[in-house]
């Protein structure tokens, strides 16, 4: 590969005890907890609003919050305080209120947020990330923090920092889970108005059409209190998460696959011919991608026997889901409630950064059940309060105990 050596200079823009890259379900967790501890905190994200897959994903419903407190508690509160929360499976929540409430909360808490801003380069000293240079109407800006919180879904930041990541099976990318494009839907008939699964009518519609249908567990999840809702059909296989050609030809298929199901639906459907296609997610879905290496790494065995870690952050219950090509729909199986450690979210022999979300280490399997947003965003939240402890007593975040701290504040169950 041919490389040019840049002599750009990067106005250093600001300094901050934590920076969050990534605004997603654990981005806004970690978010919370680093502004109710007072710690200069700046929240950036490459879309214009807070929630990731929760918001600008069209993702529903919230899985695995049941068993949380904390700021997944205080989101349905502040989404039930405007009947905003419930609907399908009794876990689904209205995008636009959930972004409304994400940004007010932030501002609540002072904490700065930048949106439009896309993270381009890791800043380091020796294996110490000290900061982060980020791209946006200002052009090329730093900017410094004391730790780097990796909230991006890909594991971007600790990427290029240098930090050890897997990704696909033993690195076979072709095996990493389906990718989704999710698509909105108007003038839902009162008869699915509580959604379910609509595989039956796809496929029949489909069958009509002479097509073969890309995934066998298709969800019509309507947003309460209203007549729309997201669908969850589109599977594209065999793309490379971090190829950014793949990931425009994945864009472009689940567009035309969303196309050939609406299609498919109007002609030949007398039930669901009658949704009218709003738009597709500016995002693709991207379910699995890289796995940072930590200093530990939650195995298939911690989810089956129940794991419980004295350095807890996370109360995991959601069983293993994995969208698998091989049979066009998901490979399923019960884990026992398990606990993610502290030390799943710090890359391998690197200080100054902190991993949250699906990105953790982890095995193919245990990420397949961790991956849902309630655990996302109570590791990140826990993650931050230790964050925030360690900088308080002035000791590396390695030396917390984590245990004393979360129980403590009353942050775990
Ligand atoms: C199609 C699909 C359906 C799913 N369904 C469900 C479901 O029903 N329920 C459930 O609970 N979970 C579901 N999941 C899983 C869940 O959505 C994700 O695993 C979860 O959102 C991961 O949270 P995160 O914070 O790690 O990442 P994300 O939610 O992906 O957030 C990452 C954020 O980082 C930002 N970002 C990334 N790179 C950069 C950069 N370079 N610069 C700036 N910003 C950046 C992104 O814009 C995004 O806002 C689904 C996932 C997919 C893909």
């Amino acid at each position: 590969m041919e490389f040019i050596t840049e002599t750009i200079k990067t106005p250093v823009k600001g300094k901050y005890d934590v920076i969050i890259v990534g605004a997603g379900p654990s981005g806004c967790g970690a978010a919370r907890a680093c502004g109710e501890k007072g710690l200069k905190t700046l929240i950036l994200d490459r879309f214009n609003c807070l929630g990731g897959a929760w918001t600008i994903g069209f993702m529903n419903p919230l899985f695995d919050h049941a068993n949380k407190n904390g700021f997944i508690k205080e989101l349905k509160d502040r989404l039930k305080e405007k009947n905003k929360w419930g609907g399908f499976a009794n876990m689904s929540f209205h995008y636009e209120y959930m972004k409304a409430i994400l940004e007010r909360t932030m501002q609540e808490l002072g904490v700065d947020m930048l949106f439009n801003t896309t993270f381009s380069k890791t800043i380091t000293e020796g294996n110490r990330v000290t900061g982060v240079v980020v791209e946006n109407i200002e052009g090329r800006s730093a900017y410094l923090a004391d730790v780097v919180m990796d909230c991006t879904g890909d594991g971007a930041v600790a990427a290029d920092a240098g930090c050890e990541f897997v990704v696909g099976e033993d690195g076979d990318y072709t095996e990493c889970q389906a990718m989704t494009l999710m698509f909105l839907v108007g003038n839902i008939p009162e008869k699915w108005k509580n959604g379910g699964m609509i595989f039956e009518n796809l496929n029949h519609a489909y069958e009509k059409e002479g097509l073969s249908i890309p995934f066998t567990r298709p969800y019509l999840i309507p947003v309460p209190d209203t007549r729309f809702g997201v669908v969850q059909f589109t599977h594209m296989y065999n793309y490379n998460p971090l190829s950014a050609k793949d990931i425009t030809e994945a864009n472009i298929e689940g567009r035309k696959q969303m196309i050939e199901a609406f299609e498919a639906l109007k002609k030949h459907d007398a039930d669901l011919g009658c949704l009218e296609l709003i738009a597709s997610s500016a995002t693709l879905g991207v379910r699995e991608s890289r796995r940072i290496i930590g200093d530990y790494t939650v195995t298939t065995e911690d989810i089956l026997e129940g794991t419980q870690f004295p350095d807890g952050v996370c109360d995991a219950t959601f069983n293993v889901d994995v969208h698998t090509k091989a049979n066009k729909g998901q490979r399923y199986y019960n884990v026992k409630p398990y606990q993610i450690p502290m030390r799943a979210l710090l890359p391998k022999g690197w200080d100054g950064i902190v991993v949250a979300g699906r990105c953790i280490s982890g095995s193919r399997d245990a990420m397949a059940s961790y991956r849902v947003t309630g655990n996302c965003c109570q590791m990140a939240e826990n993650a931050g309060y230790i964050i925030a402890y360690a900088k308080e007593k002035n000791i590396p975040i390695r030396e917390v105990k984590v245990l004393e701290v979360l129980e403590k504040g009353k942050h775990i169950l």
